[in-house]
């Protein structure tokens, strides 16, 4: 896509924000219609889901027609991946890309390059929403990618300002890099802008202002906010996603709920698989439907959310969603007094291709637990555990493995990669 029909798809994107509630909903109509036909000739796993429900794609003309359809558990796209595809599709053109996020279960995703992009896009209209503008110097300090080259979607959102810094760099580093490049706006997890916002009054140099702060991929707690506020000097906005489906929600400037991008998905939010009411708590199941390579529908996401009601005031007719409950996933503490943020360590094992799922503990300084449930009986996977964190944590950084049949979820039911139960080391010093 050239650079005049990436801004004038920005545009139309963009102009969906302010959509009339209706129009928004006929959209998803029919493009809920186009993606349960796709699915019915196409996705060996839903035509099994609609033989067994007895269905077939007329029976579910309208969004709220869709709590008949089976729940897409992330254990099921994890064991079934290839089902979820087209058997007579080129494959040779799909991107491949490994996940495991916050939640430590090893996903493999498939996409054609032009969904990612339009994942990209929707992130972008985010950003311009909150106030980014083209002309605006914009770091993303995010993991480096090591899958396809192909696989730029983060690396693409439209901007020529657009810079990149590695999680794994040392704070140092990075803020000696933002310094040269003095970002108007910054996108981080909440766990790294902290370290770096630690480390800012200890560092010479020239003053970072950055007039926008974007959070991602954590759960943003309260405390968190009123630190990054604190240590940046502008308060964050936070972006809500999740890397099989895109994003999901975004904070306004008004930073009360989080905007759901419903012109691309189907968010509901249930409890014991019924919807919540409003103000009430619940599970995040989303159907996407823009995706085709891999369709997604009725995936719960494994956050909760609380359901909100009525317009924001800032103009956007999106329906909001209210923050993501649960605590967030917080630090590892090394040796020497060194910190890292838990997210960053634990997508550290995201090429472990024989496990099924890990889970990294932490109970005391200079030592973690890693537990894993093996896909089948040889895995051996312990070496290569071992490996991967030391090389990030330092080589006396104890680091024991456990064989485990299954790892349980949280009482919440979510899913977390990492559990660390030492007091989080920013708390104290604010
Ligand atoms: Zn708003």
């Amino acid at each position: 896509m050239g650079a005049l029909d990436s801004s004038y798809h920005l545009w139309r994107l963009r102009r969906r924000l302010q959509w009339p509630a209706d129009r928004l909903y006929e959209l998803k109509k029919r493009k809920l219609a186009e993606l349960l036909n796709y699915c019915y000739r196409h996705i060996p796993y839903y035509q099994e889901k609609f033989r067994q429900i007895k269905a077939q794609p007329e029976d579910f003309r309208r969004p709220e027609d869709l709590d008949h359809f089976p729940i897409l558990e992330k254990e099921i796209l994890r064991d079934r991946a290839l089902e979820f595809l087209d058997s007579l599709a080129n494959r040779s053109a799909f991107m491949r890309y490994r996940s495991s996020g916050s939640t430590g279960i090893p996903l493999e995703l498939f996409y054609h390059p032009a969904e990612r992009l339009r994942m990209g896009y929707t992130v972008t209209r985010e950003l311009i929403y909150n106030g980014l503008r083209p002309w605006h110097r914009l770091v993303n300090i995010t993991e480096p990618r090591h899958t396809s080259p192909k696989d730029r979607w983060y690396h693409r959102l439209g901007f020529m300002n657009e810079k990149f810094l590695s999680v794994y760099e040392s704070s140092a580093l990075n803020l000696k890099l933002l310094r040269v490049i003095q970002p108007h706006a910054l996108i981080g997890f909440p766990s790294v802008l902290m370290l770096l916002g630690q480390q800012m009054p200890l560092d010479e140099g020239l003053v970072l202002k950055p007039r926008l702060l974007f959070t991602i991929a954590e759960v943003l707690s309260p405390e968190d906010r009123k630190i990054l506020t604190a240590q940046w000097g502008v308060e964050p906005i936070d972006l809500y996603g999740a890397n099989e489906i895109g994003h999901i929600a975004f904070q306004c400037v008004r930073r009360k709920g989080y905007h759901l991008n419903t012109d691309s998905l189907h968010v509901e939010i249930l409890a014991g698989n019924k919807p919540v009411g409003v103000g009430q708590r619940g599970e995040v199941v989303v159907t996407n439907l823009d995706l085709r390579v891999m369709p997604i529908i009725r995936y719960r996401v494994g956050d909760v959310v609380q359901r909100l009601e009525g317009r924001c005031l800032c103009g956007c007719t999106f329906p909001t969603l209210g923050h993501v409950s649960g605590r967030s996933d917080g630090f590892i503490l090394g040796l020497n007094g060194k910190i890292f943020s838990a997210l960053e360590i634990s997508l550290l094992l995201k090429p472990l291709e024989e496990v099924n799922q890990y889970r990294i503990i932490q109970d005391q300084g200079g030592k973690i637990v890693v537990e894993w449930v093996p896909r089948d009986s040889n895995a051996q996977p312990q070496g290569k555990i071992q490996r991967l964190l030391k090389e990030r944590l330092g080589d006396s950084m104890e680091v024991a493995t456990r064989r485990v049949s299954e790892i349980p979820r949280e009482r919440s039911g979510k899913i977390r990669a990492v559990v660390s139960n030492l007091p989080n080391p920013f708390w104290k010093r604010t």
